[in-house]
């Protein structure tokens, strides 16, 4: 095959990590039988400075023509002063994830042994390592339903969003859930609010309906206030946890934070594999590092590259059906994280350890490929 990557660096450290994953991404794919067609685009605020919009329709028009988009992240001070709706997160990403209609994000939440200390919690709860996906669907629920919006004046003045599921939208996600499951510990957490909120009820039943497929899978059912509580008290129980988008846009941050690295986290979101975008067979996505833009130390070469490079690995596994070849970038990073190495990020507040740069720690994953 040759699969086309558009690559989409955006603003403060993505093109900085970006230059990482690329570079490690040649050598993971060296010795494959396909090949790689890499385009580069502006997107977020480079490409206001460069062309006034967020998104501009010649990076739409590559995105279209490509297998999959690996996203740096957008954003930053220099931008914050725009109406909201021309802001490059807004009027990037957002736009990317409905025109493509990717409704399944994957977020693996991983604690390496070796990173424990870097974790806000206690050291008993994740001293073997924390290996969680939080898989959130993304063009559904609150954020999408209509009807939406404000009327009335005075003490009547009101503001108003629906959620709403449809039936297949839950069970294209819960199937998402299922099947990566049997790949890992073959138990689904599903998240909801079926006490109180009918879509939930709905979300609920089809959830239990599309478990019936995969007997091999314990279902459990939780709460959403559980499940916050849960995910601090005992996170090790978790391995998949299936969320709608509201509860997910929450959960999946709380994740985030208990491995305590946000330059660690990488994400996938997921179109369907018979969506008209990317090679038939093969499922169109986006591919991002789970932090923003980091305009704090934009510049200074000294970002942690890891989660831009396991967004790649996310890339190879998801839309070109690649495991051996993600699964080697995957070790290599592990690798260099056991044998110490750290970006600044990485190490304790106050610790003396020595903090290398993006570059340095780029080359040792390189080595260990
Ligand atoms: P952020 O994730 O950019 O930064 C939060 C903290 O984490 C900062 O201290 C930063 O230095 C650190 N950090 C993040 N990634 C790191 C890495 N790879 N290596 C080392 N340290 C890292 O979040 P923020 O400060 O809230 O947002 C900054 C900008 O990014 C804002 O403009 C926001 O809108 C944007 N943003 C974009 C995305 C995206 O593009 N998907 C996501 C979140 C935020």
């Amino acid at each position: 095959m040759n699969f086309k990557i558009g690559v989409l660096a955006g603003d403060g450290i993505g093109p900085e990590v970006m230059q990482s994953a690329l570079r490690i991404l040649k050598k993971a794919t060296q010795n494959s039988d396909h090949t790689f067609e890499i385009t580069e685009a502006a997107v977020g605020g480079a490409a206001i400075d460069l062309t006034g919009e967020a998104l501009p329709a010649d990076t739409l028009n590559l995105c279209e023509k490509s297998d999959a988009i690996l996203f740096g992240s957008v954003g930053g001070p220099k931008w914050e002063h725009l109406p909201p709706t021309q802001q490059p997160e807004r009027a990037a990403l957002l736009p990317l994830r409905k025109h493509f209609e990717l409704f399944a994000n994957l977020r693996p939440a991983i604690i390496y042994p070796e990173l424990k200390d870097a974790s806000p919690l206690r050291s008993d709860l994740v001293e073997n390592g924390l290996n969680i996906l939080i898989l959130r669907e993304l063009t559904g629920d609150v954020y999408f339903g209509e009807p939406k919006g404000r009327r009335g004046s005075g003490p009547d003045e009101e503001a108003f969003d629906t959620m709403k599921y449809k039936r297949f939208e839950i069970e294209r996600i819960a199937r998402i859930a299922f099947e990566s499951a049997r790949g890992r510990k073959k138990i689904v957490h599903s998240i909801d609010k079926a006490n109180v909120l009918t879509t939930m009820v709905l979300w609920r039943e089809v959830v239990i309906e599309v478990h019936k497929n995969y007997p091999d899978v314990k279902l459990h059912h939780l709460y959403v206030d559980n499940a916050s509580m849960q995910l601090i008290k005992n996170p090790a129980q978790f391995d998949v946890v299936l969320c709608p988008n509201l509860f997910g846009d929450i959960l999946s941050d709380e994740a985030s934070q208990i491995t305590g690295s946000i330059g660690m986290l990488a994400s996938a979101s997921l179109g369907a594999p018979e969506s008209k975008w990317g090679q038939p067979g093969y499922s169109f996505g986006l591919y991002e590092p789970s932090g923003g833009s980091a305009p704090d130390i934009a510049g200074q070469g000294i970002a942690n590259p890891i989660a831009q490079i396991l967004s790649a690995a996310l890339m190879l596994r998801y839309s070109f059906k690649m495991e051996k070849e993600a699964l080697q970038i995957e070790a290599a990073v592990k690798k260099v994280i056991a044998e110490g190495a750290r970006t600044g990020d990485l190490l304790p507040t106050g610790s003396s350890g020595r903090a290398l740069n993006t570059n340095q720690i780029t080359d040792l994953v390189l080595n260990a490929l």
